[in-house]
Formats: C-alpha cells, sequence, structure tokens
C-alpha cells in the first residue's frame, strides 16, 4: 500500500474516490515546490518553471496520443466537464447525455439548460449501465444537437461505453462528442488518433497525481466558442485564467508519464485481483450481485449489491477496508447512487451496494484481507440484523 497506510493494516481499494500518489509524481511535485518562479514571468526562475509546465503537457500528450497545444490545464475533472458543456452549449442546439453520467456532468447540464429545459436530452441507460444508440441517433435527426456528452468509464461501476459510434453519428449530424474520461485515462490505453472525441476531461488524482489539477481536452480546430469560468490574465489559451499550479501539473505529467509505462501490465494485474475478489464474494456469498457484470468495464472496479445488507452497515462492519458505498463524490448525501437507480435498481438495492475500485499498487494481500473482511462483515450485519427483526 502507497502513502501513509503503508505498513498498516488498512486494504485501500477506494482508486476511483482517489489513488494513492505516485512515488514519481511525490520526488518531482517536491522539485516544483522547492523552486520559486510563475510560469508566466520572463526571468530565468519563471522560465523554469514554464519549463516543467511544458513537460507535463508533453508527459500528459503522449499518453493520450494528441499534441501538447491541445491540452488546457484546469483544477480537476469538474472544471474541465464544466468548460466542456458550456462551450459545447454556446454552439445551440440540444445537449445530450445519459442518466448515468458523474454529477460533475448532469448538474452542469441542468444548470446551463435551465432557462430552455427543453434543450437538454437524458439518454437511459439499460440494467448493464450501457446507454442505447438507438434514441441517440434518432435524437441526432430530430434536432441539431450542439454536444453529447458521455463517459467513457462509469465511476461506480467502471462499465465502458464505446464510443466510436457515437462520434461518427454525432459529427455526421454536425454535434460535437464530449467524453467524461476521469476514470480511463491512465487505467486503460487511450488513443485520441483513433478515439475521434473533440473534447475529454479528466483528473491527475485518479491516476496517481495529487488532487486539485486536471485537464480539458480540445482538439484542434474544434469549431469552439470559449466560456471560460475564471477570466482574467488570459492564461492557458483564455479557456482558462489564474497562475498556473506549477507543482500540481508537474505531479500530473510524472504520473501521466507513469502510469504510461506501467498501463498495460497494471491492467491484467489489477483484472485478476478484481476478478479474485469478485470470484470469492460470489461463493461465499451467495445472492450477491455484481453491478455492470455482462458489459465491458474498467479492470479495477466492482459494484457489488449485497441484498438486503445497507451498504453503510457493511462499511462500518470492516474498518480494515476502505471502499465506498456508491459514488464517493456525493457520499454523505442521503440519496441513493443515481447511477443504480437509472440502471434499473431498486432504492434498497441501491443502499445496498459496495464499490471496491483497485488501482496500481494494490497487492494480492489487500485483497486476501478485504474478501475476508467482506464476507464477515455481510455475515455479521445480516446476523444482527436477523437477531433484531420483529418476530
Ligand atoms: N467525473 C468522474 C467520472 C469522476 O469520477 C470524478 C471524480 N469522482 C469527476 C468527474 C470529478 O473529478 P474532480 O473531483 O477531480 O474534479
Amino acid at each position: 500500500m502507497a502513502g501513509d497506510l503503508q505498513g498498516t493494516d488498512v486494504a485501500y481499494l477506494d482508486y476511483n474516490a482517489t489513488a494513492p500518489l505516485r512515488p514519481e509524481a511525490l520526488e518531482a511535485m517536491l522539485g516544483a515546490l522547492q523552486s520559486v518562479g510563475n510560469a508566466s514571468s520572463m526571468h530565468h526562475a519563471g522560465r523554469k518553471a514554464a519549463t516543467r509546465v511544458d513537460a507535463a503537457r508533453r508527459s500528459l500528450a503522449d499518453l493520450l496520443n494528441c499534441a501538447p497545444g491541445e491540452i488546457i490545464f484546469t483544477s480537476g475533472a469538474t472544471e474541465a466537464n464544466n468548460l466542456a458543456l458550456r462551450a459545447g452549449y454556446a454552439r445551440g442546439g440540444l445537449l445530450v447525455t445519459t442518466a448515468a453520467e458523474h454529477l460533475a456532468v448532469i448538474e452542469t447540464a441542468r444548470t446551463i439548460t435551465a432557462e430552455h429545459p427543453d434543450s437538454l436530452l437524458i439518454l437511459p441507460v439499460d440494467q448493464d449501465g450501457v446507454v442505447d444508440l438507438e434514441p441517440l441517433v434518432a435524437a441526432l435527426h430530430n434536432k441539431p444537437v450542439a454536444l453529447v456528452s458521455l463517459m467513457l468509464a462509469n465511476n461506480e461501476t467502471g462499465v465502458l461505453i464505446d464510443l466510436d459510434p457515437v462520434c461518427k453519428a454525432a459529427h455526421e449530424a454536425g454535434a460535437l462528442v464530449h467524453t467524461d474520461a476521469t476514470q480511463y485515462v491512465g487505467r486503460l490505453p487511450l488513443d485520441l488518433a483513433e478515439l475521434d472525441v473533440d473534447l475529454l476531461s479528466l483528473s491527475a488524482h485518479k491516476f496517481g497525481g495529487p488532487q486539485g489539477v486536471g485537464a480539458l481536452f480540445v482538439r484542434r480546430g474544434t469549431p469552439l466558442p470559449h466560456r471560460p469560468l475564471l477570466v482574467g490574465g488570459g492564461h492557458e489559451r483564455g479557456w482558462r485564467a489564474g497562475t498556473l499550479n506549477v507543482a500540481g501539473i508537474t505531479g500530473l505529467g510524472a504520473a501521466a508519464q507513469a502510469a504510461r509505462r506501467q498501463l498495460a501490465d497494471e491492467a491484467v494485474r489489477v483484472t485478476a485481483l478484481r476478478s479474485a475478489l469478485e470470484a470469492a464474494l460470489i461463493v461465499e456469498v451467495a445472492d450477491c450481485r455484481i453491478n455492470g457484470a455482462h458489459a465491458p468495464r474498467l479492470p479495477g472496479v466492482t459494484s457489488v449489491t449485497f441484498p438486503g445488507v445497507p451498504a453503510d452497515a457493511v462499511l462500518a462492519a470492516m474498518p480494515q477496508v476502505a471502499a465506498s458505498d456508491g459514488s464517493a463524490c456525493s457520499s454523505g448525501a442521503p440519496s441513493p447512487s443515481h447511477v443504480l437507480l437509472a440502471m434499473g435498481r431498486s432504492r434498497d438495492d441501491a443502499d445496498s451496494t459496495v464499490r471496491f475500485s483497485l488501482g496500481y499498487a494494490t497487492t494480492e494481500r489487500d485483497i486476501e484481507r478485504a474478501t475476508a473482511a467482506a464476507i464477515d462483515a455481510v455475515r455479521h450485519v445480516r446476523s444482527v440484523m436477523a437477531a433484531t427483526a420483529e418476530p
């Protein structure tokens, strides 16, 4: 286990909430933090800071196979999603997205279309969380569509979307395509020379960079008005004003470089660990269900419903496992996961779902410990519930 959990008996399985900082990112950031210099200053110290930013831009561009000039650094995927949707919608026409998107997309879409609710189309997903192409194609034929925004990998279930037919249909109809690739980047290979999206959002802390820094990819030549959330000094080609977060960006770049080097091996290793966890849970908790199991998924995510067993009670009964009930981004909120509801799960099932998410530093030992703890926790909660049930 990485970070301050190293040497403890905690199995950290919450990579979709945040991954531990990669050692390469920490080292690079320490160097940047110990240096003075504003990346916009023309003197030597400023040029050195700008060099760090340029290097990070190149490293991220290498990971995505795009040009460095197509990257805008932001404070994270939330900001990148806001920028993408605001700019895309400003073209005029419908904004199309799905019911299983992250709230950083859904709430942004709702906010910017509030005065014209008819200009927002939220597509349903099936029981595996996959969006049906048919209503999307129908929408593209019916009305001008400004932007289609579909996530590449779902943060709660890991379900992957095949964006190629979406890009083809959208572009034929003159619409742009944005993808929230926050959970995908650094976990599976991504080639923006192949994947024909116009805009893509990501966040460094999901692939071993620091929190509070991310990026928006904007394909060169995309006809898009800027709709900056922050105006001022015109940084990042006018998309986002404000002094660049040199240390954060440096950490993002180092994490991107490390992730790129280890991507293929990590995906295979993490998939095997996830399979071991799922197989053991299915054997020992016979009625548990894996959400999205029939769809292609990210290597390290499993969303498991333990019917009738509240997820918060399961998590409380296994303090040595750091996992999450539904989406950590909205945990604390009493409402059930909108993703699981969109997949047709009942409120009770959504409330009885635990998300385990694994990543680059997850070990076999973590999985052994987490498996045993989860099985014990579910049995314990069930026995307490049975003992306290009305006769
Ligand atoms: N999109 C997705 C799919 C996410 O999982 C997250 C983070 N949970 C975000 C956007 C927002 O990222 P950030 O909080 O880093 O801005």
